[in-house]
Order: C-alpha cells, then structure tokens, then sequence
C-alpha cells in the first residue's frame, strides 16, 4: 500500500478517543505530563519515543489497566472513571494486544479466542467457535487451532492474540510493541495483519518503533518523552521535518 492509498483510508468525525489534561504519578514519580490526546473513529496512530517516556503506561491507561491521577479519558462516548461497570463497558470495546502475547498457555488457541465470546458475550459456544475460527483464518492459522501456545512460533502466538481480541468485535485497537519480542522472520507476518486490520479502517493505536509500519498506514505519529507528548505530526512530515530536537536525535538513533 502506498502512502497515497493510506490516506484514502476512510477517517471519520466520529471521535472515538479523547484524552486531556492526563497526569499520572507512579508515587513520586510524575509518568505521565498533561497529556492531551484526540483520536477520531477509523484513525491510526503510531506512539513512539524512547524506553521509559511513559508510551505503555499511556496506552493501559485507556482501558483502565493503570488508573490516570487527573484529567479526562473518553471512549467512544464512555468517560473512564473509577465505576466498574464503565470500565468493564470500555474494556468490551478496545482489545488490546501485548509485546508478550499474555494468551493463557494452558489454553487451547481456539479456547483463548473463544473464552471471552462466550463468557463476556454470553455466547452459544458453536457460535463463539465459528467466531474465532474465522479471525483465525484471518491471521492466516486456522490449521493451529488445537494447538497450545507453547507449540506456535512466537509470530503465530501473536497472531492469534490479535485474532483472539478481534473475537470480541473491539471498535479501538490497541498495541503495545507487538513485534519487539520477536525474531526478526517473524515481525512482517504480524506487521502485515496489523496493515489489514488498518485498511479494513480499525481505530488504532500502536506504540511501535517500526518505521516502515508507521509510514505506510499511520494517520499521525506521537512522539513521546519523559512522559510527554512533545510531537504530533503525519508520518511524512514526522520523518523529513522532524521539530523538535529530542525527536531528531530519536530518529537518528533508530533510522
Ligand atoms: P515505555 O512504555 O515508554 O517504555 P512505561 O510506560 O512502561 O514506558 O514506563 C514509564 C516509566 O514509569 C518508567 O520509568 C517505568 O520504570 C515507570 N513505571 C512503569 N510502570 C510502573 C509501576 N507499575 N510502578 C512504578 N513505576 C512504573
Ligand atoms: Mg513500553
């Protein structure tokens, strides 16, 4: 896909992410700096930015995984609060999906997809098979099914972590460094689920530092430092302009 098409990709004024004024203290530790953070239906992002900036902490702060300390988290409408019925109303929206995978290993691939479908959605379990069966076709693994983790390559275990958070229909995905744990054969087989996904107009958020990934479907690059947002700009301008001389050195260091 070119840049061209990726900006063909439909982006609309629905806004399904809206962060502001986000602080979070880890005790003394100020982790997150006002972070401000808007994210319209159909829109991918790309956070980058060097280890410890806070871009995990951010990114689990939007399912609730780590409460904020001040400031507003919206999704899709649902202001993030300490009332766990919201929460768990966000968290049946937005799949998120780890640099480790986290699928149960003693689980089947097809009982990791199926397990919230039918516990969360109170599926019928022929259902909730037929489901995952076909978001496992989708990441190209169907013939693993059966299998447990521990027997997939690492490429296909993250494969079927996107498979198994699709199985609950999420409208945002997130994803946090999903090929850093990877041996490098293995990191276009998940990149390139993760371009679908992009182009059949998924609202996501990816913290990453593959480049090539951001550049061909992000809508805007975040860059982070020490906990803030220092830089927000489309992958092109992002690259050949970058502003601010924290994000230079950045990407000197990882181009
Ligand atoms: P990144 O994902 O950009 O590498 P993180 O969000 O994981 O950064 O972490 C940001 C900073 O917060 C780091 O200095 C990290 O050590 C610290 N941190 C992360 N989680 C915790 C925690 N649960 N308790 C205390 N400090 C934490
Ligand atoms: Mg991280």
């Amino acid at each position: 896909m070119s840049d061209a098409d990726g900006k063909r990709l439909k982006v609309s004024d629905k806004m399904m992410i809206e962060i502001k004024g986000v602080n979070k203290w880890f005790g003394d530790f100020h982790v997150l700096k006002d972070v401000d953070l808007t994210v319209k239906e159909g829109e991918r992002i790309v956070i980058a930015g060097p280890s410890g900036s806070g871009k995990s902490t951010l990114i689990r702060c939007i399912n609730h995984l780590e409460p904020h300390d001040e400031g507003s988290i919206i999704i899709d409408g649902v202001e993030l609060t300490e009332d766990l019925k919201r929460i768990d109303e966000v968290r049946r929206e937005v799949g998120m999906v780890f640099q480790q995978f986290n699928l149960f290993p003693h689980m089947t691939v097809l009982e990791n997809c199926t397990l919230a479908p039918l516990w969360v959605r109170k599926m019928p379990e022929k259902d909730a098979r037929d489901l995952a069966m076909k978001f496992l076709e989708r990441v190209r693994i169907p013939e693993q099914a059966n299998k447990y983790p521990g027997q997939l390559s690492g490429g296909q275990q993250q494969r079927v972590a996107i498979a198994r958070a699709l199985c609950m229909n999420p409208k945002i995905m997130l994803f946090d460094e999903p090929t850093s744990a990877l041996d490098p054969e293995m990191i276009k087989e998940v990149l390139d689920v993760m371009v679908e996904l992009a182009q059949e107009g998924m609202t996501m958020l990816c913290v990453t530092h593959e480049m090539g990934f951001a550049r061909e479907v992000a809508n805007r690059v975040v860059f982070m430092d020490e906990g803030e947002i220092i830089e927000e700009a489309p992958p092109e301008e992002f690259f050949r302009a970058p502003k601010n001389a924290r994000t230079k050195e950045f990407l000197a260091q990882i181009l």
